[in-house]
């Protein structure tokens, strides 16, 4: 699992805010802020837990497009929350969908965005795989070829902040080279 640094958290929740603001406004209501989680897994960019009121993002994915997923995915999983906030799931037949006419509008009125539900992330990031490695002050993803250097013994890595060797972090299954 990569760790996402402190400043792009920072951003995530920053952006969230703003969206909420945002809908506010327009919305002439208050809204109680979620709770966010950043240890999504897998080719899912974020999810909106509806009753719980919380958001999770991919960290993988958020770092590898982080503009594009400020711009899109943030206002995509807040307007899930919004909708559930204003019409439930919907009574009888009248069923709100998860990208229906609701969710749509508070995509294009309320955000300005096109309302898609596919991104165009660049995915190959999850492919990537690292193993974690700590230091003293935070912890660091070293590529396979890298990782299996030092497990042959013919490399050590520093860190470049607080010049410590890095050390394995987790005792996972080596990854292949
Ligand atoms: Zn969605
Ligand atoms: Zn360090």
């Amino acid at each position: 699992m990569s760790a996402t640094p402190a400043h792009l958290e920072q951003l995530l929740h920053q952006r969230v805010d703003a969206c909420f603001v945002q809908a506010e406004a327009r919305l002439g209501r208050t809204f109680a802020r979620p709770r966010i989680h950043c240890n999504m897994r897998g080719r899912a960019a974020g999810s909106a837990r509806l009753q719980t009121w919380e958001l999770r993002f991919n960290p993988t994915l958020y770092q590898a497009n982080q503009q594009a997923f400020l711009d899109e995915v943030v206002p995509h999983e807040v307007a899930h929350l919004l909708v559930y906030a204003l019409w439930g799931e919907g009574r009888g037949k009248a069923r709100v969908l998860p990208h229906g006419q609701q969710w749509q509008s508070m995509m294009r009125e309320l955000f300005g965005l096109e309302p898609r539900t596919t991104h165009s992330f660049d995915l190959t990031v999850l492919a990537q795989r690292t193993v974690p490695y700590r230091c003293h002050c935070q912890q660091h993803q070293l590529s396979v070829r890298r990782h299996n250097k030092v497990v042959r013994g013919e490399a050590r890595y520093h860190c470049r902040r607080c010049k410590q060797p890095l050390e394995r972090e987790l005792q996972e299954p080596v990854p292949a080279e």
